[in-house]
Order: structure tokens, then sequence, then C-alpha cells
């Protein structure tokens, strides 16, 4: 697909989900350039990643990613790294995990060989997004009930090392402008609850 289309796309989806898509002249020039970088928009509920090469939605304390467009160029390269992931996963929460976008990934393949298109487009995104949006709205409800220990700014990569340490992270609320990680000092992240994963789950 075309830049253009995959951020009307976007805007799609994030309009269901309720992010408000406010510069697409910033996530084109993102998407351009030597090195395209993929925009992430977060929400108390969602995650939206959006590059040139693929849409996917994850949901705050469910276990998941739902890719929505992903480009035959994109398709391989991101299955050879989840297979790695789910090779090296050391619980079952992380196997089914990645099983699952590998799953996803593999039948991408096989409907472009299928139908000799360049990409992969998930027509049942909006009902998905819907059914999974209504449990994620039950699961939130009880993750404000547990304890939270911790408020941090965290990067992607901090974020993942707390969720591996057994805590569960969750989007504290939206918010557009990335901070510096109060772990690592490094990375650019934006602010996460922490809690214990025996009182969350
Ligand atoms: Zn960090």
């Amino acid at each position: 697909m075309e830049k253009s289309e995959v951020i009307n796309l976007a805007a799609d989806v994030a309009k269901l989900i309720g992010i408000r898509m406010t510069r697409p002249d910033l996530i084109r020039k993102h998407m351009s350039g030597a090195f395209p970088t993929t925009t992430i928009l977060y929400t108390l509920d969602y995650t939206l990643w959006i590059d040139a090469h693929y849409i996917a939605v994850d949901w705050t304390g469910l276990p998941g990613v739902l890719y929505i467009y992903i480009s035959h160029h994109h398709v391989a390269e991101e299955l050879r790294d989840v297979i790695k992931l789910r090779k090296r996963s050391g619980n079952l929460t992380d196997y089914y995990l990645y099983d699952n976008i590998a799953k996803q990934l593999i039948a991408a393949q096989k409907h472009m060989t299928a139908s000799g298109t360049d990409y992969f487009l998930n027509e049942h995104y909006s009902e998905i997004i819907q059914k999974k949006g209504q449990s994620n709205m039950k699961n939130q409800t009880a993750a404000k009930k547990r304890p939270q220990i911790l408020t941090l700014t965290l990067c992607h990569k901090c974020k993942t090392n707390f969720e591996n340490s057994g805590h569960t992270v969750v989007n504290k609320g939206w918010q557009e402008d990335k901070e510096r990680c109060d772990y690592c000092n490094v990375g650019m992240g934006v602010t996460y609850g922490i809690f214990n994963k025996g009182e969350s789950l």
C-alpha cells in the first residue's frame, strides 16, 4: 500500500480505539527518509503501531497483538523475529503470545501468496477490536483495584524487562510526547503503573 493509504487506514483504526491522530504529516515523515521509524500512539487501553510496512494494535493488560496491515516486504522479517522470541519465551504466557503472532503472520503470508497481492489487510479488524475492547475494559477495571507499586516512565526495553521479571505494566493514560526512561535514562517512553503479577492477574 502507498504511504497515504497506510496513514488513512491507521486514522480509521485510531478513531476506533479513541486516539486522535492529530499529525498525519509527522507520521508520514517518520515513514520516509533514509531511516524510517515506526510511530507508536498510546491510550490507556491500547497501543497502536503505524509503520510504512505494518499497522498493529495491542491491548493493555490483555495478551495479544493484532496485525491489521502488513506488507509482503515485512512479513518474513517479522516472522523470523517472532519465532526467535517464541523459542526464547520463558513462560507459557509469552509462548502463547508469540505463537499467536506467528500464526497471524503465517496466515497473512499464505493469503498474499494465494491472492498474489503484496500486502495483507485484516478485514475483520473492527469487529476484533470491539470484541477484545470489551473484555479489556473488565480487565482494566480489575487493574484499577490492584495495589500499584510504582509509577515510572519506561522505554520499550525496560518495560519488557519489568514484564519479564514478573510485573504487570499498565499504561497510565494518553501521552503524546515521550519522556526519558526513569530506569535506564537512555531510552524514551511513556508513564506506566507497575503491579506485582500475583496481585494483578
Ligand atoms: Zn529504559
